[in-house]
Protein backbone atom coordinates (compact mmCIF):
# COMPACT_ATOMS: atom_id res chain seq x y z
CA UNK A 1 0.00 0.00 0.00
CA UNK A 2 1.52 3.07 -1.12
CA UNK A 3 0.92 6.45 0.78
CA UNK A 4 1.12 9.97 -0.38
CA UNK A 5 2.98 12.65 1.55
CA UNK A 6 2.74 16.06 0.66
CA UNK A 7 6.11 17.33 1.59
CA UNK A 8 5.68 20.95 2.60
CA UNK A 9 8.55 21.72 4.56
CA UNK A 10 11.74 20.15 6.53
CA UNK A 11 10.44 21.44 10.05
CA UNK A 12 10.17 18.03 11.51
CA UNK A 13 13.12 14.82 11.25
CA UNK A 14 10.18 12.66 9.37
CA UNK A 15 10.56 15.59 6.69
CA UNK A 16 13.79 16.10 6.71
CA UNK A 17 14.42 12.39 5.82
CA UNK A 18 12.01 11.84 3.59
CA UNK A 19 13.50 14.80 1.50
CA UNK A 20 17.05 13.09 2.00
CA UNK A 21 15.38 10.37 -0.12
CA UNK A 22 13.63 12.33 -3.03
CA UNK A 23 17.33 13.88 -3.45
CA UNK A 24 19.03 10.30 -3.41
CA UNK A 25 16.57 9.16 -5.93
CA UNK A 26 16.46 12.30 -7.47
CA UNK A 27 20.48 11.36 -8.90
CA UNK A 28 19.92 8.05 -9.53
CA UNK A 29 17.12 8.57 -11.42
CA UNK A 30 18.40 11.76 -13.13
CA UNK A 31 22.24 11.26 -12.92
CA UNK A 32 22.82 14.07 -15.43
CA UNK A 33 21.07 16.97 -13.15
CA UNK A 34 22.81 16.12 -9.68
CA UNK A 35 22.79 19.57 -8.62
CA UNK A 36 18.74 19.96 -9.23
CA UNK A 37 18.23 17.49 -6.38
CA UNK A 38 19.84 20.48 -3.89
CA UNK A 39 17.93 22.90 -5.96
CA UNK A 40 14.53 20.89 -4.70
CA UNK A 41 15.47 21.76 -1.16
CA UNK A 42 16.09 25.22 -1.65
CA UNK A 43 13.40 26.23 -3.37
CA UNK A 44 11.13 23.84 -0.92
CA UNK A 45 12.27 26.17 2.06
CA UNK A 46 12.68 29.36 -0.12
CA UNK A 47 10.34 29.16 -3.44
CA UNK A 48 11.34 32.06 -6.06
CA UNK A 49 8.91 34.56 -6.33
CA UNK A 50 5.01 33.60 -7.98
CA UNK A 51 6.16 29.38 -7.45
CA UNK A 52 4.51 27.28 -4.63
CA UNK A 53 6.33 23.96 -5.12
CA UNK A 54 4.54 20.98 -4.50
CA UNK A 55 6.60 18.14 -3.55
CA UNK A 56 4.44 14.88 -3.66
CA UNK A 57 6.14 11.88 -2.13
CA UNK A 58 4.98 8.01 -2.18
CA UNK A 59 5.88 6.17 0.72
CA UNK A 60 6.32 2.44 0.56
CA UNK A 61 5.14 0.19 3.14
CA UNK A 62 8.28 0.25 4.64
CA UNK A 63 8.59 3.88 5.26
CA UNK A 64 10.67 4.44 2.50
CA UNK A 65 10.31 7.28 -0.55
CA UNK A 66 9.38 5.43 -3.84
CA UNK A 67 8.76 7.54 -5.72
CA UNK A 68 7.82 11.40 -5.89
CA UNK A 69 6.45 14.45 -8.44
CA UNK A 70 8.12 17.48 -8.15
CA UNK A 71 5.21 20.76 -9.25
CA UNK A 72 5.91 24.13 -9.62
CA UNK A 73 2.65 25.71 -9.10
CA UNK A 74 1.94 29.60 -10.44
CA UNK A 75 -0.91 30.51 -7.93
CA UNK A 76 -2.00 33.89 -9.86
CA UNK A 77 -2.28 31.50 -13.04
CA UNK A 78 -3.60 28.73 -11.78
CA UNK A 79 -1.59 26.44 -13.26
CA UNK A 80 1.15 24.91 -12.64
CA UNK A 81 4.20 22.77 -14.22
CA UNK A 82 5.49 19.59 -13.71
CA UNK A 83 8.69 19.68 -13.19
CA UNK A 84 9.84 15.87 -12.45
CA UNK A 85 8.07 12.72 -11.59
CA UNK A 86 10.15 9.69 -10.95
CA UNK A 87 9.60 6.14 -9.41
CA UNK A 88 13.00 4.50 -7.66
CA UNK A 89 15.20 3.40 -10.67
CA UNK A 90 16.72 0.63 -8.43
CA UNK A 91 13.36 -0.62 -7.31
CA UNK A 92 10.81 -0.76 -10.08
CA UNK A 93 7.25 -1.22 -8.84
CA UNK A 94 4.19 -1.61 -11.08
CA UNK A 95 1.80 1.18 -11.64
CA UNK A 96 4.02 3.62 -9.30
CA UNK A 97 3.77 6.06 -12.46
CA UNK A 98 0.29 6.17 -13.25
CA UNK A 99 -0.24 6.32 -9.33
CA UNK A 100 1.82 9.28 -8.94
CA UNK A 101 0.69 11.22 -11.79
CA UNK A 102 -3.01 9.96 -10.81
CA UNK A 103 -2.00 11.64 -6.92
CA UNK A 104 -0.43 14.67 -8.36
CA UNK A 105 -3.79 15.54 -10.81
CA UNK A 106 -5.57 14.97 -7.63
CA UNK A 107 -3.83 17.23 -5.63
CA UNK A 108 -3.67 20.27 -8.05
CA UNK A 109 -7.71 19.62 -8.67
CA UNK A 110 -8.04 19.95 -4.96
CA UNK A 111 -5.71 23.33 -4.89
CA UNK A 112 -8.01 24.65 -7.81
CA UNK A 113 -5.12 24.49 -10.18
CA UNK A 114 -7.31 24.15 -14.05
CA UNK A 115 -4.24 23.48 -16.13
CA UNK A 116 -0.93 21.17 -15.80
CA UNK A 117 1.70 21.65 -18.29
CA UNK A 118 5.02 19.86 -18.98
CA UNK A 119 7.84 18.49 -21.08
CA UNK A 120 7.92 15.16 -22.58
CA UNK A 121 10.87 14.72 -25.00
CA UNK A 122 9.93 14.46 -28.67
CA UNK A 123 8.82 11.30 -30.54
CA UNK A 124 9.53 12.49 -33.93
CA UNK A 125 13.09 10.50 -34.09
CA UNK A 126 13.96 13.58 -36.98
CA UNK A 127 13.71 15.89 -33.91
CA UNK A 128 15.76 14.07 -31.27
CA UNK A 129 19.55 14.13 -30.18
CA UNK A 130 19.25 10.59 -30.12
CA UNK A 131 16.66 8.73 -32.14
CA UNK A 132 16.68 5.24 -30.81
CA UNK A 133 14.57 6.46 -27.53
CA UNK A 134 12.10 7.50 -29.90
CA UNK A 135 10.22 4.70 -29.21
CA UNK A 136 10.47 5.09 -25.42
CA UNK A 137 9.35 9.10 -25.65
CA UNK A 138 6.32 7.32 -27.41
CA UNK A 139 4.98 5.46 -24.57
CA UNK A 140 5.47 8.56 -22.62
CA UNK A 141 3.49 10.32 -24.33
CA UNK A 142 0.83 7.48 -24.35
CA UNK A 143 1.00 7.47 -20.15
CA UNK A 144 -0.13 11.03 -20.73
CA UNK A 145 -2.52 10.61 -23.40
CA UNK A 146 -4.92 8.31 -20.85
CA UNK A 147 -5.10 11.25 -18.39
CA UNK A 148 -6.33 13.55 -21.65
CA UNK A 149 -2.58 15.03 -21.48
CA UNK A 150 -1.87 16.01 -25.45
CA UNK A 151 0.77 17.48 -26.83
CA UNK A 152 0.31 21.53 -28.09
CA UNK A 153 0.66 21.51 -32.04
CA UNK A 154 1.20 24.74 -34.43
CA UNK A 155 4.05 26.60 -32.25
CA UNK A 156 7.79 26.78 -32.21
CA UNK A 157 7.98 25.47 -28.85
CA UNK A 158 8.55 21.83 -30.00
CA UNK A 159 11.18 22.46 -32.49
CA UNK A 160 12.81 25.80 -31.71
CA UNK A 161 16.53 25.15 -29.50
CA UNK A 162 16.34 27.76 -26.36
CA UNK A 163 18.48 28.03 -23.51
CA UNK A 164 15.98 26.06 -21.38
CA UNK A 165 16.05 23.21 -23.87
CA UNK A 166 19.69 23.22 -24.20
CA UNK A 167 18.28 21.55 -27.92
CA UNK A 168 16.72 18.20 -26.43
CA UNK A 169 13.18 19.01 -28.36
CA UNK A 170 10.35 18.21 -25.81
CA UNK A 171 6.49 18.69 -26.70
CA UNK A 172 4.56 20.84 -24.25
CA UNK A 173 2.09 18.59 -22.62
CA UNK A 174 -1.23 20.17 -21.45
CA UNK A 175 -3.32 18.64 -19.17
CA UNK A 176 -6.81 20.36 -18.44
CA UNK A 177 -7.34 18.09 -15.23
CA UNK A 178 -10.57 17.65 -16.54
CA UNK A 179 -11.83 21.06 -17.06
CA UNK A 180 -13.25 21.32 -20.02
CA UNK A 181 -12.70 24.69 -21.14
CA UNK A 182 -10.64 25.24 -24.44
CA UNK A 183 -6.82 26.50 -23.85
CA UNK A 184 -6.91 29.88 -25.15
CA UNK A 185 -3.78 32.13 -26.92
CA UNK A 186 -3.21 34.93 -24.41
CA UNK A 187 -3.61 32.20 -21.02
CA UNK A 188 -1.22 29.91 -22.78
CA UNK A 189 1.37 32.76 -24.00
CA UNK A 190 1.12 33.93 -19.82
CA UNK A 191 1.44 30.67 -18.86
CA UNK A 192 4.73 29.66 -21.37
CA UNK A 193 6.36 33.27 -20.73
CA UNK A 194 5.72 32.10 -16.56
CA UNK A 195 7.69 28.26 -17.39
CA UNK A 196 10.43 30.44 -18.89
CA UNK A 197 10.93 33.39 -16.56
CA UNK A 198 10.26 31.35 -13.14
CA UNK A 199 11.30 27.68 -13.78
CA UNK A 200 14.52 28.24 -15.65
CA UNK A 201 14.90 32.41 -14.87
CA UNK A 202 15.29 33.14 -18.66
CA UNK A 203 14.08 36.53 -19.76
CA UNK A 204 11.12 36.60 -21.55
CA UNK A 205 12.69 39.94 -23.08
CA UNK A 206 15.43 37.86 -25.38
CA UNK A 207 14.37 37.59 -28.65
CA UNK A 208 14.09 34.03 -29.52
CA UNK A 209 12.23 33.62 -26.58
CA UNK A 210 9.82 36.08 -27.48
CA UNK A 211 9.87 34.74 -30.72
CA UNK A 212 8.39 31.27 -28.74
CA UNK A 213 6.06 32.44 -26.75
CA UNK A 214 4.67 34.91 -29.55
CA UNK A 215 4.28 31.71 -31.53
CA UNK A 216 1.03 30.39 -29.18
CA UNK A 217 -1.55 32.11 -31.81
CA UNK A 218 -4.36 29.35 -32.66
CA UNK A 219 -7.46 29.80 -30.94
CA UNK A 220 -8.12 27.87 -29.13
CA UNK A 221 -4.95 26.47 -28.91
CA UNK A 222 -4.54 23.13 -31.22
CA UNK A 223 -3.78 19.75 -28.96
CA UNK A 224 -2.56 16.25 -31.02
CA UNK A 225 -5.32 14.23 -31.02
CA UNK A 226 -4.15 10.93 -29.32
CA UNK A 227 -2.47 8.67 -31.94
CA UNK A 228 -2.28 5.26 -30.23
CA UNK A 229 -4.68 5.40 -27.01
CA UNK A 230 -8.17 6.35 -25.52
CA UNK A 231 -8.24 8.60 -23.33
CA UNK A 232 -9.79 6.92 -20.40
CA UNK A 233 -12.73 9.94 -19.75
CA UNK A 234 -9.77 11.91 -18.81
CA UNK A 235 -11.55 14.14 -16.38
CA UNK A 236 -12.71 10.80 -13.55
CA UNK A 237 -13.55 11.81 -10.75
CA UNK A 238 -10.91 11.84 -8.42
CA UNK A 239 -10.06 8.43 -7.09
CA UNK A 240 -9.22 9.40 -3.40
CA UNK A 241 -5.40 8.36 -3.47
CA UNK A 242 -4.66 11.58 -1.55
CA UNK A 243 -6.25 11.88 2.15
CA UNK A 244 -5.52 15.43 3.15
CA UNK A 245 -7.47 14.90 6.54
CA UNK A 246 -7.30 12.64 8.86
CA UNK A 247 -10.13 12.19 11.28
CA UNK A 248 -9.89 10.71 14.46
CA UNK A 249 -12.89 9.43 15.94
CA UNK A 250 -14.21 7.08 19.23
CA UNK A 251 -17.73 5.63 19.22
CA UNK A 252 -17.32 5.86 23.12
CA UNK A 253 -18.85 9.78 22.77
CA UNK A 254 -22.10 8.35 22.78
CA UNK A 255 -21.89 6.67 26.39
CA UNK A 256 -22.06 10.53 27.33
CA UNK A 257 -25.39 11.58 26.86
CA UNK A 258 -27.29 13.40 29.22
CA UNK A 259 -30.73 13.23 28.44
CA UNK A 260 -31.60 16.82 30.01
CA UNK A 261 -33.94 19.37 27.89
CA UNK A 262 -31.82 21.67 26.50
CA UNK A 263 -28.16 19.92 26.96
CA UNK A 264 -26.98 21.05 23.58
CA UNK A 265 -23.55 18.67 24.09
CA UNK A 266 -25.47 15.84 22.53
CA UNK A 267 -24.21 12.83 20.43
CA UNK A 268 -25.89 13.78 17.27
CA UNK A 269 -23.41 16.64 16.83
CA UNK A 270 -20.39 14.10 15.83
CA UNK A 271 -22.97 12.78 13.55
CA UNK A 272 -23.83 15.86 12.14
CA UNK A 273 -20.39 16.59 11.52
CA UNK A 274 -19.33 13.37 10.16
CA UNK A 275 -22.58 14.31 7.27
CA UNK A 276 -20.68 17.34 6.68
CA UNK A 277 -17.20 15.22 5.94
CA UNK A 278 -19.02 12.81 3.79
CA UNK A 279 -17.67 12.46 0.40
CA UNK A 280 -14.39 15.13 1.36
CA UNK A 281 -10.88 12.90 0.98
CA UNK A 282 -10.58 12.38 4.74
CA UNK A 283 -10.08 8.98 6.45
CA UNK A 284 -11.46 8.08 9.75
CA UNK A 285 -8.83 6.12 12.11
CA UNK A 286 -10.26 4.86 15.73
CA UNK A 287 -8.11 5.99 18.55
CA UNK A 288 -5.15 3.93 20.54
CA UNK A 289 -5.43 4.01 24.09
CA UNK A 290 -3.87 6.24 26.59
CA UNK A 291 -3.02 5.57 30.18
CA UNK A 292 -3.52 8.56 32.69
CA UNK A 293 -0.16 9.67 32.80
CA UNK A 294 -1.02 12.50 29.83
CA UNK A 295 -3.50 13.56 31.31
CA UNK A 296 -1.92 14.18 34.91
CA UNK A 297 0.44 16.24 32.44
CA UNK A 298 -1.95 19.33 32.21
CA UNK A 299 -4.80 18.20 35.54
CA UNK A 300 -4.60 18.19 38.88
CA UNK A 301 -4.29 14.53 40.12
CA UNK A 302 -7.08 15.20 42.52
CA UNK A 303 -9.63 16.15 39.52
CA UNK A 304 -8.80 13.21 37.81
CA UNK A 305 -9.52 11.41 40.93
CA UNK A 306 -12.28 12.56 41.67
CA UNK A 307 -14.01 12.50 38.08
CA UNK A 308 -13.27 9.19 37.76
CA UNK A 309 -14.34 7.85 41.43
CA UNK A 310 -17.54 10.42 41.30
CA UNK A 311 -18.50 8.95 37.81
CA UNK A 312 -18.23 5.22 38.69
CA UNK A 313 -19.96 5.86 42.18
CA UNK A 314 -23.26 7.19 40.29
CA UNK A 315 -25.58 4.86 38.79
CA UNK A 316 -26.64 4.82 34.92
CA UNK A 317 -29.37 7.75 35.30
CA UNK A 318 -28.10 9.67 38.25
CA UNK A 319 -26.40 13.21 37.48
CA UNK A 320 -24.42 15.57 39.82
CA UNK A 321 -25.31 19.16 39.10
CA UNK A 322 -22.64 21.28 41.15
CA UNK A 323 -24.61 23.33 43.79
CA UNK A 324 -21.89 24.13 46.55
CA UNK A 325 -18.78 26.07 45.68
CA UNK A 326 -16.61 26.15 48.50
CA UNK A 327 -14.82 29.25 46.73
CA UNK A 328 -13.40 30.94 49.76
CA UNK A 329 -12.56 27.54 51.29
CA UNK A 330 -10.21 25.73 48.97
CA UNK A 331 -8.22 23.88 51.49
CA UNK A 332 -10.82 21.47 52.43
CA UNK A 333 -13.34 19.95 49.66
CA UNK A 334 -16.68 18.68 50.98
CA UNK A 335 -17.04 15.22 52.38
CA UNK A 336 -19.83 14.33 50.75
CA UNK A 337 -19.16 13.46 46.98
CA UNK A 338 -22.38 15.25 45.60
CA UNK A 339 -21.10 18.08 47.12
CA UNK A 340 -17.84 18.01 46.20
CA UNK A 341 -18.98 18.62 42.51
CA UNK A 342 -18.68 22.26 43.46
CA UNK A 343 -15.00 22.00 44.22
CA UNK A 344 -13.76 20.96 40.61
CA UNK A 345 -16.23 22.73 38.87
CA UNK A 346 -17.25 26.43 37.50
CA UNK A 347 -20.81 26.10 36.41
CA UNK A 348 -23.71 24.91 37.32
CA UNK A 349 -24.74 23.38 34.10
CA UNK A 350 -22.10 20.66 33.52
CA UNK A 351 -23.47 17.85 35.53
CA UNK A 352 -21.57 14.28 35.85
CA UNK A 353 -23.14 11.48 34.91
CA UNK A 354 -21.92 7.63 35.07
CA UNK A 355 -20.42 7.42 31.67
CA UNK A 356 -18.92 10.77 31.79
CA UNK A 357 -14.81 9.53 33.00
CA UNK A 358 -15.12 7.08 30.26
CA UNK A 359 -16.53 9.51 27.14
CA UNK A 360 -13.80 12.08 28.52
CA UNK A 361 -10.93 10.02 28.59
CA UNK A 362 -12.16 8.77 24.80
CA UNK A 363 -12.05 12.05 24.01
CA UNK A 364 -8.24 12.71 25.21
CA UNK A 365 -7.32 9.78 23.51
CA UNK A 366 -8.90 10.95 19.84
CA UNK A 367 -6.83 14.24 20.36
CA UNK A 368 -3.12 11.89 21.52
CA UNK A 369 -4.35 9.47 19.16
CA UNK A 370 -4.36 13.08 16.29
CA UNK A 371 -0.48 14.19 18.32
CA UNK A 372 0.81 10.68 17.11
CA UNK A 373 -0.46 10.86 13.68
CA UNK A 374 0.69 14.31 13.34
CA UNK A 375 4.28 13.10 14.97
CA UNK A 376 4.46 10.16 12.31
CA UNK A 377 3.99 12.84 9.55
CA UNK A 378 0.49 13.71 8.51
CA UNK A 379 -0.13 17.27 8.08
CA UNK A 380 -3.84 17.48 9.00
CA UNK A 381 -5.41 15.79 11.71
CA UNK A 382 -9.02 16.46 13.16
CA UNK A 383 -9.75 14.68 16.40
CA UNK A 384 -13.69 14.53 16.89
CA UNK A 385 -13.61 14.87 20.31
CA UNK A 386 -16.69 15.05 22.61
CA UNK A 387 -16.94 16.00 25.16
CA UNK A 388 -15.24 19.25 24.20
CA UNK A 389 -12.24 20.47 26.43
CA UNK A 390 -11.48 24.21 26.47
CA UNK A 391 -12.67 24.77 29.43
CA UNK A 392 -11.63 22.43 31.57
CA UNK A 393 -8.71 23.95 34.15
CA UNK A 394 -6.00 22.25 35.36
CA UNK A 395 -8.18 21.54 39.15
CA UNK A 396 -11.02 22.15 37.39
CA UNK A 397 -13.91 21.10 34.87
CA UNK A 398 -17.05 22.74 33.48
CA UNK A 399 -18.57 24.19 29.77
CA UNK A 400 -19.39 20.91 28.92
CA UNK A 401 -15.86 20.10 29.48
CA UNK A 402 -13.78 17.59 31.25
CA UNK A 403 -10.53 17.12 30.52
CA UNK A 404 -8.61 19.71 28.22
CA UNK A 405 -8.06 17.51 25.32
CA UNK A 406 -6.61 20.04 23.44
CA UNK A 407 -3.82 20.55 25.62
CA UNK A 408 -3.25 17.76 26.28
CA UNK A 409 -2.06 17.29 23.00
CA UNK A 410 -0.29 20.33 22.70
CA UNK A 411 1.84 19.32 26.01
CA UNK A 412 2.63 15.75 23.98
CA UNK A 413 3.89 17.70 21.29
CA UNK A 414 5.74 20.61 22.60
CA UNK A 415 8.59 17.93 23.39
CA UNK A 416 9.12 18.68 20.08
CA UNK A 417 9.70 22.08 19.94
CA UNK A 418 7.42 25.29 20.23
CA UNK A 419 3.39 24.98 19.80
CA UNK A 420 0.78 27.21 19.20
CA UNK A 421 -2.48 26.74 20.38
CA UNK A 422 -5.45 28.65 17.98
CA UNK A 423 -8.76 28.65 19.72
CA UNK A 424 -11.27 29.64 17.61
CA UNK A 425 -14.27 28.56 19.31
CA UNK A 426 -16.74 31.37 20.16
CA UNK A 427 -16.45 30.91 24.19
CA UNK A 428 -12.90 31.79 25.30
CA UNK A 429 -10.66 28.84 26.39
CA UNK A 430 -10.23 29.33 29.98
CA UNK A 431 -9.32 26.40 30.22
CA UNK A 432 -6.26 26.12 27.77
CA UNK A 433 -4.99 29.70 28.75
CA UNK A 434 -4.68 28.75 32.41
CA UNK A 435 -2.40 25.52 31.73
CA UNK A 436 -0.57 27.09 29.60
CA UNK A 437 -0.56 30.83 30.98
CA UNK A 438 3.26 30.62 32.95
CA UNK A 439 5.06 28.79 29.81
CA UNK A 440 6.82 30.20 26.90
CA UNK A 441 7.24 27.12 24.72
CA UNK A 442 3.55 27.08 24.12
CA UNK A 443 1.52 30.36 22.66
CA UNK A 444 -2.20 30.04 23.64
CA UNK A 445 -4.00 32.61 20.65
CA UNK A 446 -8.17 32.92 21.04
CA UNK A 447 -10.86 34.98 19.07
CA UNK A 448 -14.15 35.06 20.81
CA UNK A 449 -16.91 36.34 22.57
CA UNK A 450 -16.34 39.57 24.97
CA UNK A 451 -16.75 38.04 28.22
CA UNK A 452 -18.83 41.11 29.16
CA UNK A 453 -21.46 39.11 26.86
CA UNK A 454 -19.98 35.44 26.55
CA UNK A 455 -19.25 32.56 28.98
CA UNK A 456 -16.91 32.11 30.77
CA UNK A 457 -17.16 35.88 31.64
CA UNK A 458 -14.64 35.72 33.77
CA UNK A 459 -11.42 35.27 31.79
CA UNK A 460 -10.51 36.19 28.03
CA UNK A 461 -9.90 39.73 28.63
CA UNK A 462 -7.43 41.20 26.21
CA UNK A 463 -5.02 42.06 28.82
CA UNK A 464 -4.34 38.04 29.69
CA UNK A 465 -1.32 38.53 28.39
CA UNK A 466 0.50 35.92 30.56
CA UNK A 467 2.44 35.37 33.59
CA UNK A 468 5.94 35.10 34.68
CA UNK A 469 8.23 33.26 31.90
CA UNK A 470 4.64 32.68 29.73
CA UNK A 471 4.43 36.65 29.70
CA UNK A 472 3.50 37.59 26.37
CA UNK A 473 2.52 34.33 25.12
CA UNK A 474 -1.04 34.92 25.67
CA UNK A 475 -3.48 36.52 23.65
CA UNK A 476 -6.86 37.11 23.60
CA UNK A 477 -9.18 38.76 20.78
CA UNK A 478 -12.50 39.19 22.52
CA UNK A 479 -15.06 40.30 19.74
CA UNK A 480 -18.56 41.81 20.46
CA UNK A 481 -21.48 40.06 19.32
CA UNK A 482 -22.78 40.44 15.84
CA UNK A 483 -18.97 39.89 14.59
CA UNK A 484 -19.36 39.06 10.73
CA UNK A 485 -17.01 37.33 8.42
CA UNK A 486 -15.14 40.44 7.53
CA UNK A 487 -14.80 41.44 11.00
CA UNK A 488 -14.07 37.94 12.09
CA UNK A 489 -11.07 37.09 9.17
CA UNK A 490 -9.73 40.26 9.97
CA UNK A 491 -9.38 39.70 13.31
CA UNK A 492 -8.16 35.84 12.54
CA UNK A 493 -5.21 37.15 10.62
CA UNK A 494 -3.79 39.38 13.26
CA UNK A 495 -3.71 36.41 15.47
CA UNK A 496 -2.43 34.43 12.72
CA UNK A 497 0.64 37.24 12.43
CA UNK A 498 1.47 36.33 16.05
CA UNK A 499 1.78 32.94 15.92
CA UNK A 500 3.35 33.26 12.31
CA UNK A 501 5.95 35.29 14.39
CA UNK A 502 6.56 32.91 17.19
CA UNK A 503 7.35 30.06 14.63
CA UNK A 504 6.30 27.35 15.76
CA UNK A 505 6.94 23.82 14.88
CA UNK A 506 3.26 22.19 15.72
CA UNK A 507 -0.14 24.04 15.46
CA UNK A 508 -3.22 22.73 17.64
CA UNK A 509 -6.99 24.32 16.68
CA UNK A 510 -9.69 24.11 19.21
CA UNK A 511 -12.28 24.35 16.45
CA UNK A 512 -15.87 25.41 17.49
CA UNK A 513 -18.33 26.14 15.26
CA UNK A 514 -20.46 28.07 17.57
CA UNK A 515 -18.99 31.24 16.10
CA UNK A 516 -21.52 30.67 12.94
CA UNK A 517 -24.80 32.33 12.59
CA UNK A 518 -27.31 30.57 14.65
CA UNK A 519 -25.82 29.17 17.19
CA UNK A 520 -27.66 28.61 20.25
CA UNK A 521 -24.59 29.19 22.44
CA UNK A 522 -23.02 32.44 20.09
CA UNK A 523 -23.39 35.99 18.85
CA UNK A 524 -21.23 35.61 16.05
CA UNK A 525 -22.56 35.29 12.55
CA UNK A 526 -20.11 33.96 10.49
CA UNK A 527 -20.99 32.05 7.54
CA UNK A 528 -19.96 28.81 5.64
CA UNK A 529 -18.32 30.61 3.71
CA UNK A 530 -16.59 32.29 5.91
CA UNK A 531 -15.33 28.92 7.78
CA UNK A 532 -14.16 27.88 4.84
CA UNK A 533 -11.76 30.87 4.50
CA UNK A 534 -11.08 29.91 7.65
CA UNK A 535 -9.76 27.04 6.66
CA UNK A 536 -7.69 28.31 4.19
CA UNK A 537 -6.21 30.70 6.71
CA UNK A 538 -4.97 28.06 9.24
CA UNK A 539 -3.82 25.72 6.49
CA UNK A 540 -1.73 28.23 4.44
CA UNK A 541 0.35 28.38 7.63
CA UNK A 542 2.18 25.52 6.25
CA UNK A 543 2.25 24.23 9.73
CA UNK A 544 1.43 20.15 10.45
CA UNK A 545 -1.78 21.17 12.00
CA UNK A 546 -3.75 19.41 14.87
CA UNK A 547 -7.91 20.08 14.91
CA UNK A 548 -9.64 18.89 18.41
CA UNK A 549 -13.31 19.64 17.72
CA UNK A 550 -14.85 22.01 20.64
CA UNK A 551 -18.21 23.29 20.64
CA UNK A 552 -21.01 24.34 18.00
CA UNK A 553 -24.15 23.19 19.13
CA UNK A 554 -27.05 23.60 15.77
CA UNK A 555 -26.65 20.78 13.72
CA UNK A 556 -26.83 22.32 10.31
CA UNK A 557 -23.80 24.45 11.01
CA UNK A 558 -21.86 21.69 12.79
CA UNK A 559 -22.68 19.92 9.11
CA UNK A 560 -22.40 23.10 6.77
CA UNK A 561 -19.37 24.27 8.95
CA UNK A 562 -17.14 21.11 9.15
CA UNK A 563 -17.50 20.68 5.47
CA UNK A 564 -16.50 24.06 4.30
CA UNK A 565 -13.85 24.79 7.00
CA UNK A 566 -11.96 20.81 6.17
CA UNK A 567 -12.73 21.88 2.41
CA UNK A 568 -10.38 24.66 2.80
CA UNK A 569 -7.89 23.25 4.78
CA UNK A 570 -7.52 20.40 2.03
CA UNK A 571 -7.21 22.78 -0.52
CA UNK A 572 -3.86 24.14 1.03
CA UNK A 573 -2.35 20.01 1.37
ZN1 LIG B 1 -18.04 27.21 22.61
Amino acid sequence: MIRFRHLFGVGRELDRQHLAQVQDLFRRAFPYAPAYADQIARWLDKPPPDVEPVLLVAVGPSGTVTGFTWVLTFPDLRCAYLDYIASDPDRPARGIGGALYEATRELLQQKGVRGLFLDVPHDDPARLKDPSRAPLNRRRLDFYARYGALPIVGTLYDRTPTPANEGWMTHLVYDPLGHRGLLRPARARRIVRAIYARKYGLSTKDPLIARVVASFRDDPIALRAPRRVRPEAAAQAPRRRLVPVRVVLSERHRLHHLKERGYVERPVRIDAVLKGLDGLAVEITKPRHFGETPIRAVHKAALLGYLARASARLSQKALIYPTVFPLRRRRRPPRAFEMRAGYYCIDTFTPLAHNSYVAARAAVDCALTGALLIEAGERFVYALCRPPGHHAEPDAWGGFCYFNNAAVAAHRLSRHGRVAVLDIDHHHGNGTQEIFYRRADVLTVSIHGHPDHAYPYFTGFADERGADAGKGFNRNFPLFPGADDALYLKTLDEALRHITRFRPAHLVVSLGYDIMKGDPTGTFVVSATGMRRIGERIGALRLPTLLVQEGGYSLGNLRAGSRAFVTGLSGTW
